[in-house]
């Protein structure tokens, strides 16, 4: 019977002690890259835009995304509002950008992910959960009090420092980060964030090291491991062939990969001539060809 690490981090209180880590953190914030060192639990905002609560844009079970962690039930998707990442081409801008969403309470967030469970969900799934970290442990808390006992989904964009990811070493058994661009250049255009590549590394180290390679039951739903998530872009910009060649050599050619091919312009993309397309059929198709020849095996269907 698959048990989830987090409960035995409650029963021998070292998650109690990774919240009192995790809420200092907030004091003078430096959970992700930007450091903004504003005081959250005074409500003092940083880039992300969120204070002492979370905020939540919609929960509900999700059927479109990789099929290990929808199984037959869906994956229980937590949509968090705002972003430490500020993708101009967002497909979920209004959450991301314009803040679209709700300050829910501890409780209720836990509330959430107990409800997930009830029906059936296979996991729970935290929709870009890096600005709160800490919010999110301190809610596990209360939830694992009323009975979760399903795997724990991060599903970032990659924008994560390794100091904040070891807080949730033995909490979150699936990671499943972006690895948006490889160029600085590109990332700062883009994503305004010109470390981006080099951060999205050292985090995926970080990840794999403490999870492995993707694993799944007898009935090929995921219970601990890796995946990661490539977006094709127009003319290349992602970087492909060197993300594929990092992932290979510097992770494991046995990652879980889901090249994507649903780039279409959103948010403010329409004012770049250069992102204001789809990706053509053979840009994709050149995608899944790099990964299979820089030696990726473990393609998402
Ligand atoms: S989590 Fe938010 S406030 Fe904290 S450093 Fe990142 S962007 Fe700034």
């Amino acid at each position: 019977m698959f048990e989830p690490k987090y409960i035995s981090l409650y029963r021998t209180g070292e998650l109690g002690e990774r919240i009192e880590k995790a809420q200092g953190l907030l004091r003078e914030c430096n959970i992700c890259p930007r450091r903004c060192r504003v005081n959250r639990l005074e409500n003092k905002l940083g880039v992300c835009k969120v204070g002492k609560l979370p905020k939540v844009a919609s929960y509900n079970p999700h059927f479109g995304e990789e099929s290990p962690l929808v199984g037959t039930h869906g994956s229980g998707t937590i949509f968090i509002t705002s972003c430490n990442l500020g993708c101009v081409f967002c497909q979920n801008y209004d959450i991301s950008h314009l803040g679209k969403g709700y300050e829910v309470s501890f409780k209720r967030f836990a509330e959430m992910m107990i409800e997930l469970q009830d029906l059936g969900c296979h996991n729970i799934n935290f929709v870009t959960p890096t600005h709160v970290v800490p919010h999110i442990l301190e809610a596990l808390s209360i939830a694992i009090r009323e009975g979760l006992s399903i795997p724990l989904v991060y599903n970032t964009g990659g924008y994560d420092l390794v100091e904040t990811l070891q807080l949730l070493e033995g909490i979150f058994d699936i990671y499943m980060p972006d690895f948006k661009f490889f160029d600085s250049d590109v990332a700062a255009k883009w994503c305004k964030t010109g470390d981006y590549p080099h951060v999205a590394m050292k985090a995926i180290r970080e990840m794999h090291r403490q999870v492995g390679d993707l694993v799944v039951n007898d009935r090929g739903i995921a219970e601990r491991g890796l995946i990661v998530r490539h977006l094709v872009m127009p003319h290349g910009l992602a970087g492909t062939r060197k993300v594929m060649q990092f992932l290979a050599k510097d992770i494991s050619s046995n990652t879980y990969v889901n090249i994507m091919d649903q780039y279409h312009p959103c948010g403010l993309a329409h004012k770049y001539a250069e992102i204001n397309r789809r990706i053509r059929d053979k840009e994709f198709e050149e995608a899944l060809q790099i990964a299979h020849e820089e030696g990726i095996s473990r393609l998402a269907d």
